[in-house]
């Protein structure tokens, strides 16, 4: 029989900390704080693996489970001095999902579950507590209906109103019609009428009875977990996070403690240093006479937990430091013991239910990139972890985050501040008013600019919020959900503004005094929680001296080179700037596009255009001094480090005038009739132009399109050595299929070098390589190797190869395949390992069986994806060459794939 069932409690449990994969994150940590001695209030945990078997199952839990759970439960109720379902001193539970990463809101809770008319009556005498009592039992009507007999059921509520909301709306009601303005009037009877109230609504609504029975509810409530695993909400998270589907969630049921049974009861969340700044402070929020939720769901904004979280908007507020020194003394104890044994900063969750407190969950807590450098570097220097934690300790997208754009402080100087809220978000965003997901959404497909306003943050809105560049809301504070999901994804993000009021009716904002209409620009400064009502320049943010000092750690530990596809001396010297060891793909036809382009776009169309080879050679000598310019100012910044040049590899096609009015005036300026010159644009018409006429192909038709390439480069180089420069020039054969190809193009380089080297009176060396593109070259690249001294891999026609996939026309088919799940993702984004890799990995091995010491690269769109580049450390590659940008990302994902290479050979 699998053990599906783990007791955790009294300072024992059977689970552990690194027990994540089986017992979900919360049940393994919850086991750990026992094992640490902490408070924790005992409770059991249902494993992942019987998630999955509840879905294997047809959704039913596997037989026997809930008598492995009644057996556990025995342990928590001695534990407790409490009974579960008991008329005399009834123990209650709740009923939480845990998975092994944390997907913060995204699945279902339900609390006081246990309540019934059989066990009030035990609890009115326990707490001798009325008020509480029905209030408990009115929120675990709310909950329970809404996910156990609602959501889980898969039931779409009529006109969008789920149950929740209408047993809200009575509420509300009911309190209007008693004249109280708040919850806190509604007196013990008033609670008790709700709730019966509550459950005729629900048995009208949902067509069943709310249970009075203590055992039917924790059944439904575990089954409910499990459910909501497939939920709307966790589904899309999961999407976007990259989570598998089959992980599945635990559940843990655990004994409830209260926080709100009166004023020497509260509820907290609290971080064991700032997420957002990563300065060692102990950061958190509290809300007295409270159940947890309220704090998470950014309903109240709560109040600060101690001196240091004290900020513009709740200064005024009591702090637990001030109110209740002794436990808050108690949990400063706890913050300690656990960063000592999680060497990390954690996120916890406590209660204090009659002045004692109990610990509730401890997670390792989302941070924003500038705070997880921040605490990598003071914890490297207390002695928590060592610099190859240090380097594991910042993901990828962390470090991406830390390139991303703030707003420019002297420009933020000539704006006025027009609303303060909590900085729970770090950078700027400057952007649209988007009111709603949708518009949020529609912005973003558009490449539009936007902030997403909300009035309170709700995890409901996650693909909102994932589209939005800024989110923006009146109420919540730092650790409400929307807070630690735009943390997570480096998002810039200001909660708790209370200056802003939506009004739905009218579709406007009125921030302060003033109204903005969706689509009204607003700038947010998120590491300040300031909005601005103007548009505000924005700059990046690499000066960043913490980031430097991280990348010379990263850097002691990466084996692998890191270059750059750059065609200009810009964008080479950005990438240098970033750490680039060299160019990897400078693209000759990338000077026929943007910037000063004409000129030498005339020259590359008279080329195209010609009809004899005296015309072609007559334009291509006028287009060689642009070539040899362009190579050599960005040879001239690269001095030193070496510099790969792709043979030109263009789509002709897309230099030609297509339109008639083009074609005319095209013809006019050449001095030929619009029939000729529209006789051979027609003549360069091919149907499939990515498997045409590209690549070394047009060397070999054209030999004197090579030739004229190489003199340019030949020239560049031998320029730049008079100049007293130092030129590494390697040079690169673009879609080869077998070695021929390189040898024909090679003939025509030798003979040049001659002749450039005699003109200048100047020798070099440069390597000559070629792409490795199609599959063919990779199954021959033995041979290829012969004359090849280098590969470089371009993953992009690779992948379009193998797939049969058209990188011009393919991404609708794609992205369809992606959504039916018939590939994982798009390859062309994320490298196929399967077989795009094999391929890769082949043509390593085959190259290094002709020539050990065959140096290799990759070039494709995939050298600055981390996954793919620690893919190509272990396939063995010299080097990966990737966008300015991606640059540091990848010299990371390299440092990590080799730390990780080392400790897994420990
Ligand atoms: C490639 O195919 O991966 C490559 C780098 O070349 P291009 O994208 O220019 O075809
Ligand atoms: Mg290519």
């Amino acid at each position: 029989m699998t053990k599906f069932v783990y007791t955790f409690g009294g300072k024992t449990a059977e689970g552990r900390a690194d027990m994540k994969n089986l017992l979900g994150g919360k049940g393994a940590n919850l086991a750990e704080m026992c094992l640490l001695g902490l408070p924790v209030p005992a409770g059991l945990t249902i494993t992942t693996e019987c998630c999955t078997a509840y879905y294997e199952n047809n959704c039913q839990l596997p037989a026997g489970l809930m008598d492995d759970v009644w057996k556990a439960m025995a342990n928590v109720e001695k534990l407790m001095g409490m009974k579960y379902d008991d008329a005399e001193n009834p123990l209650l539970v709740s009923c939480r999902s845990g998975a092994r990463s944390s997907m913060p809101g995204m699945m279902d809770t339900v609390l006081n579950i246990g309540l019934s008319s059989k066990t009030i009556p035990g609890m009115l005498k326990r707490t001798n507590n009325p008020r509480f009592v029905y209030d408990s039992y009115r929120r675990l009507i709310m909950m329970y209906a809404d996910v156990v007999m609602e959501k889980s059921e898969g039931i779409e509520p009529a006109d969008g109103k789920g149950i929740r909301k209408q047993l809200d709306d009575m509420l509300d009601d009911y309190k209007a019609q008693h004249n109280y303005k708040s919850d806190t009037e509604l007196t013990a009877e008033d609670l008790m009428k709700l709730s019966d109230a509550f459950k005729i609504k629900v048995k009208e609504v949902l067509g069943t009875e709310f249970p009075d029975d203590a055992k039917a509810q924790m059944e439904g409530g575990i089954k409910a977990v499990f459910k909501s695993w497939n939920g709307k909400k966790a589904v899309s998270y999961r999407k976007i996070e990259g989570i598998p589907d089959d992980w599945g969630t635990a559940v843990n049921v655990q004994a409830m403690v209260f926080g709100n049974m009166g004023d020497n009861s509260a509820t907290g969340v609290a971080f064991t240093r700032n997420p957002a700044t990563g300065d060692n402070q102990f950061y958190g929020e509290w809300l007295i006479n409270a159940q947890g939720e309220d704090v998470v769901a950014g309903i109240r904004t709560p109040n600060p937990l101690n001196d240091d979280t004290k900020n513009e908007q709740n200064k005024h507020m009591k702090s637990m430091q001030e109110l209740m020194p002794e436990t808050y003394k108690e949990l400063c104890d706890i913050r300690e013991i656990l960063e000592k044994n999680f060497h990390d900063m954690l996120d916890i969750e406590f209660t204090i239910q009659d002045g004692k407190l109990y610990m509730l969950q401890c997670r390792v807590g989302k941070r924003t990139g500038v705070a997880a450098i921040t605490m990598a570097a003071d914890m490297l220097k207390e002695g928590l972890i060592d610099d190859q934690e240090v380097v594991m300790r910042i993901s990828p997208a962390q470090l991406d985050e830390l390139l991303h754009p703030i707003l420019d402080t002297t420009d933020e100087k000539n704006h006025p501040v027009i609303a303060k809220g909590l900085p729970a978000g770090p950078g700027g965003a400057v952007g649209r008013i988007a009111l709603t997901n949708d518009k949020a959404k529609e912005y973003h497909v558009n490449g539009i600019k936007n902030i997403l306003v909300r009035e309170e943050t709700n995890p409901e809105d996650v693909e909102g919020m994932r589209a939005a560049d800024g989110i923006l809301t009146a109420r919540g504070g730092m650790t409400s959900h929307a807070a630690l999901v735009a943390r997570g994804w480096g998002k810039c993000c200001i909660v708790g503004c209370e200056a802003v009021k939506i009004d739905f009716e009218t579709g406007t904002v009125h921030i302060g005094d003033r109204t903005f209409k969706e689509g009204d620009l607003l700038s947010l400064n998120g590491t300040k929680g300031w909005v601005y009502d103007e548009e505000v320049k924005m700059i990046d943010a690499t000066e960043n001296p913490l980031f430097k000092q991280f990348m010379q750690i990263v850097d002691k530990y990466r084996t692998m080179g890191v270059r750059t596809n750059a065609d200009n001396p810009e964008d080479a010297l950005k990438a240098v700037s970033f750490g680039a060891e060299g160019i990897g793909l400078f693209r000759i036809e990338h000077m026929f596009y943007g910037k000063n382009s004409e000129k030498p776009l005339e020259k590359l169309r008279n080329m195209i255009l010609s009809d004899t080879t005296e015309e072609r050679i007559a334009a291509l000598a006028e287009l060689e001094p642009y070539i040899k310019e362009s190579a050599k100012s960005t040879l001239k910044v690269m001095d030193g480090k070496p510099l790969t040049f792709r043979l030109m590899d263009p789509p002709l096609h897309e230099f030609v005038p297509q339109t008639e009015g083009k074609q005319r005036a095209a013809a006019q300026e050449r001095g030929m009739s619009f029939e000729e010159l529209k006789r051979r644009v027609d003549a360069l018409h091919e149907v499939n132009p990515m498997m045409g006429l590209r690549g070394v192909r047009l060397g070999i038709i054209y030999p004197e399109i090579t030739e004229t390439q190489f003199r340019a480069l030949f020239s560049a180089t031998c320029e730049l050595i008079k100049e007293g420069h130092d030129p590494h020039l390697e040079i690169m054969v673009p879609l080869t299929i077998n070695a021929r190809e390189l040898h024909h193009q090679k003939s025509i380089a030798d003979r040049v070098k001659q002749e450039v080297m005699a003109k200048y009176g100047v020798s070099f060396n440069y390597l000559y390589g070629t792409m490795i593109e199609i599959p063919r070259a990779a199954l021959v690249a033995d041979q290829i190797a012969d004359v090849a001294e280098f590969f470089s891999f371009g993953t992009n026609d690779l992948t379009q190869m193998t797939y049969g996939f058209s990188r011009d026309d393919v991404n609708a088919i794609v992205h369809k395949y992606v959504d039916e799940k018939v590939i994982p993702a798009d390859p062309f984004n994320t490298f196929d390992q399967e077989c795009v890799g094999q391929l890769v990995d082949l043509g390593v091995k085959r190259g290094r069986s002709t020539r050990p010491n065959l140096k290799c690269g990759v070039c494709g769109e995939h050298g600055g994806d981390p996954a793919s580049v620690e893919f190509f450390y272990h396939v063995g590659l010299n080097y990966v060459s990737c966008s300015p940008f991606r640059v540091p990302v990848a010299r990371l994902a390299a440092a990590q794939a080799a730390i990780k290479d080392a400790r897994s050979h420990k």
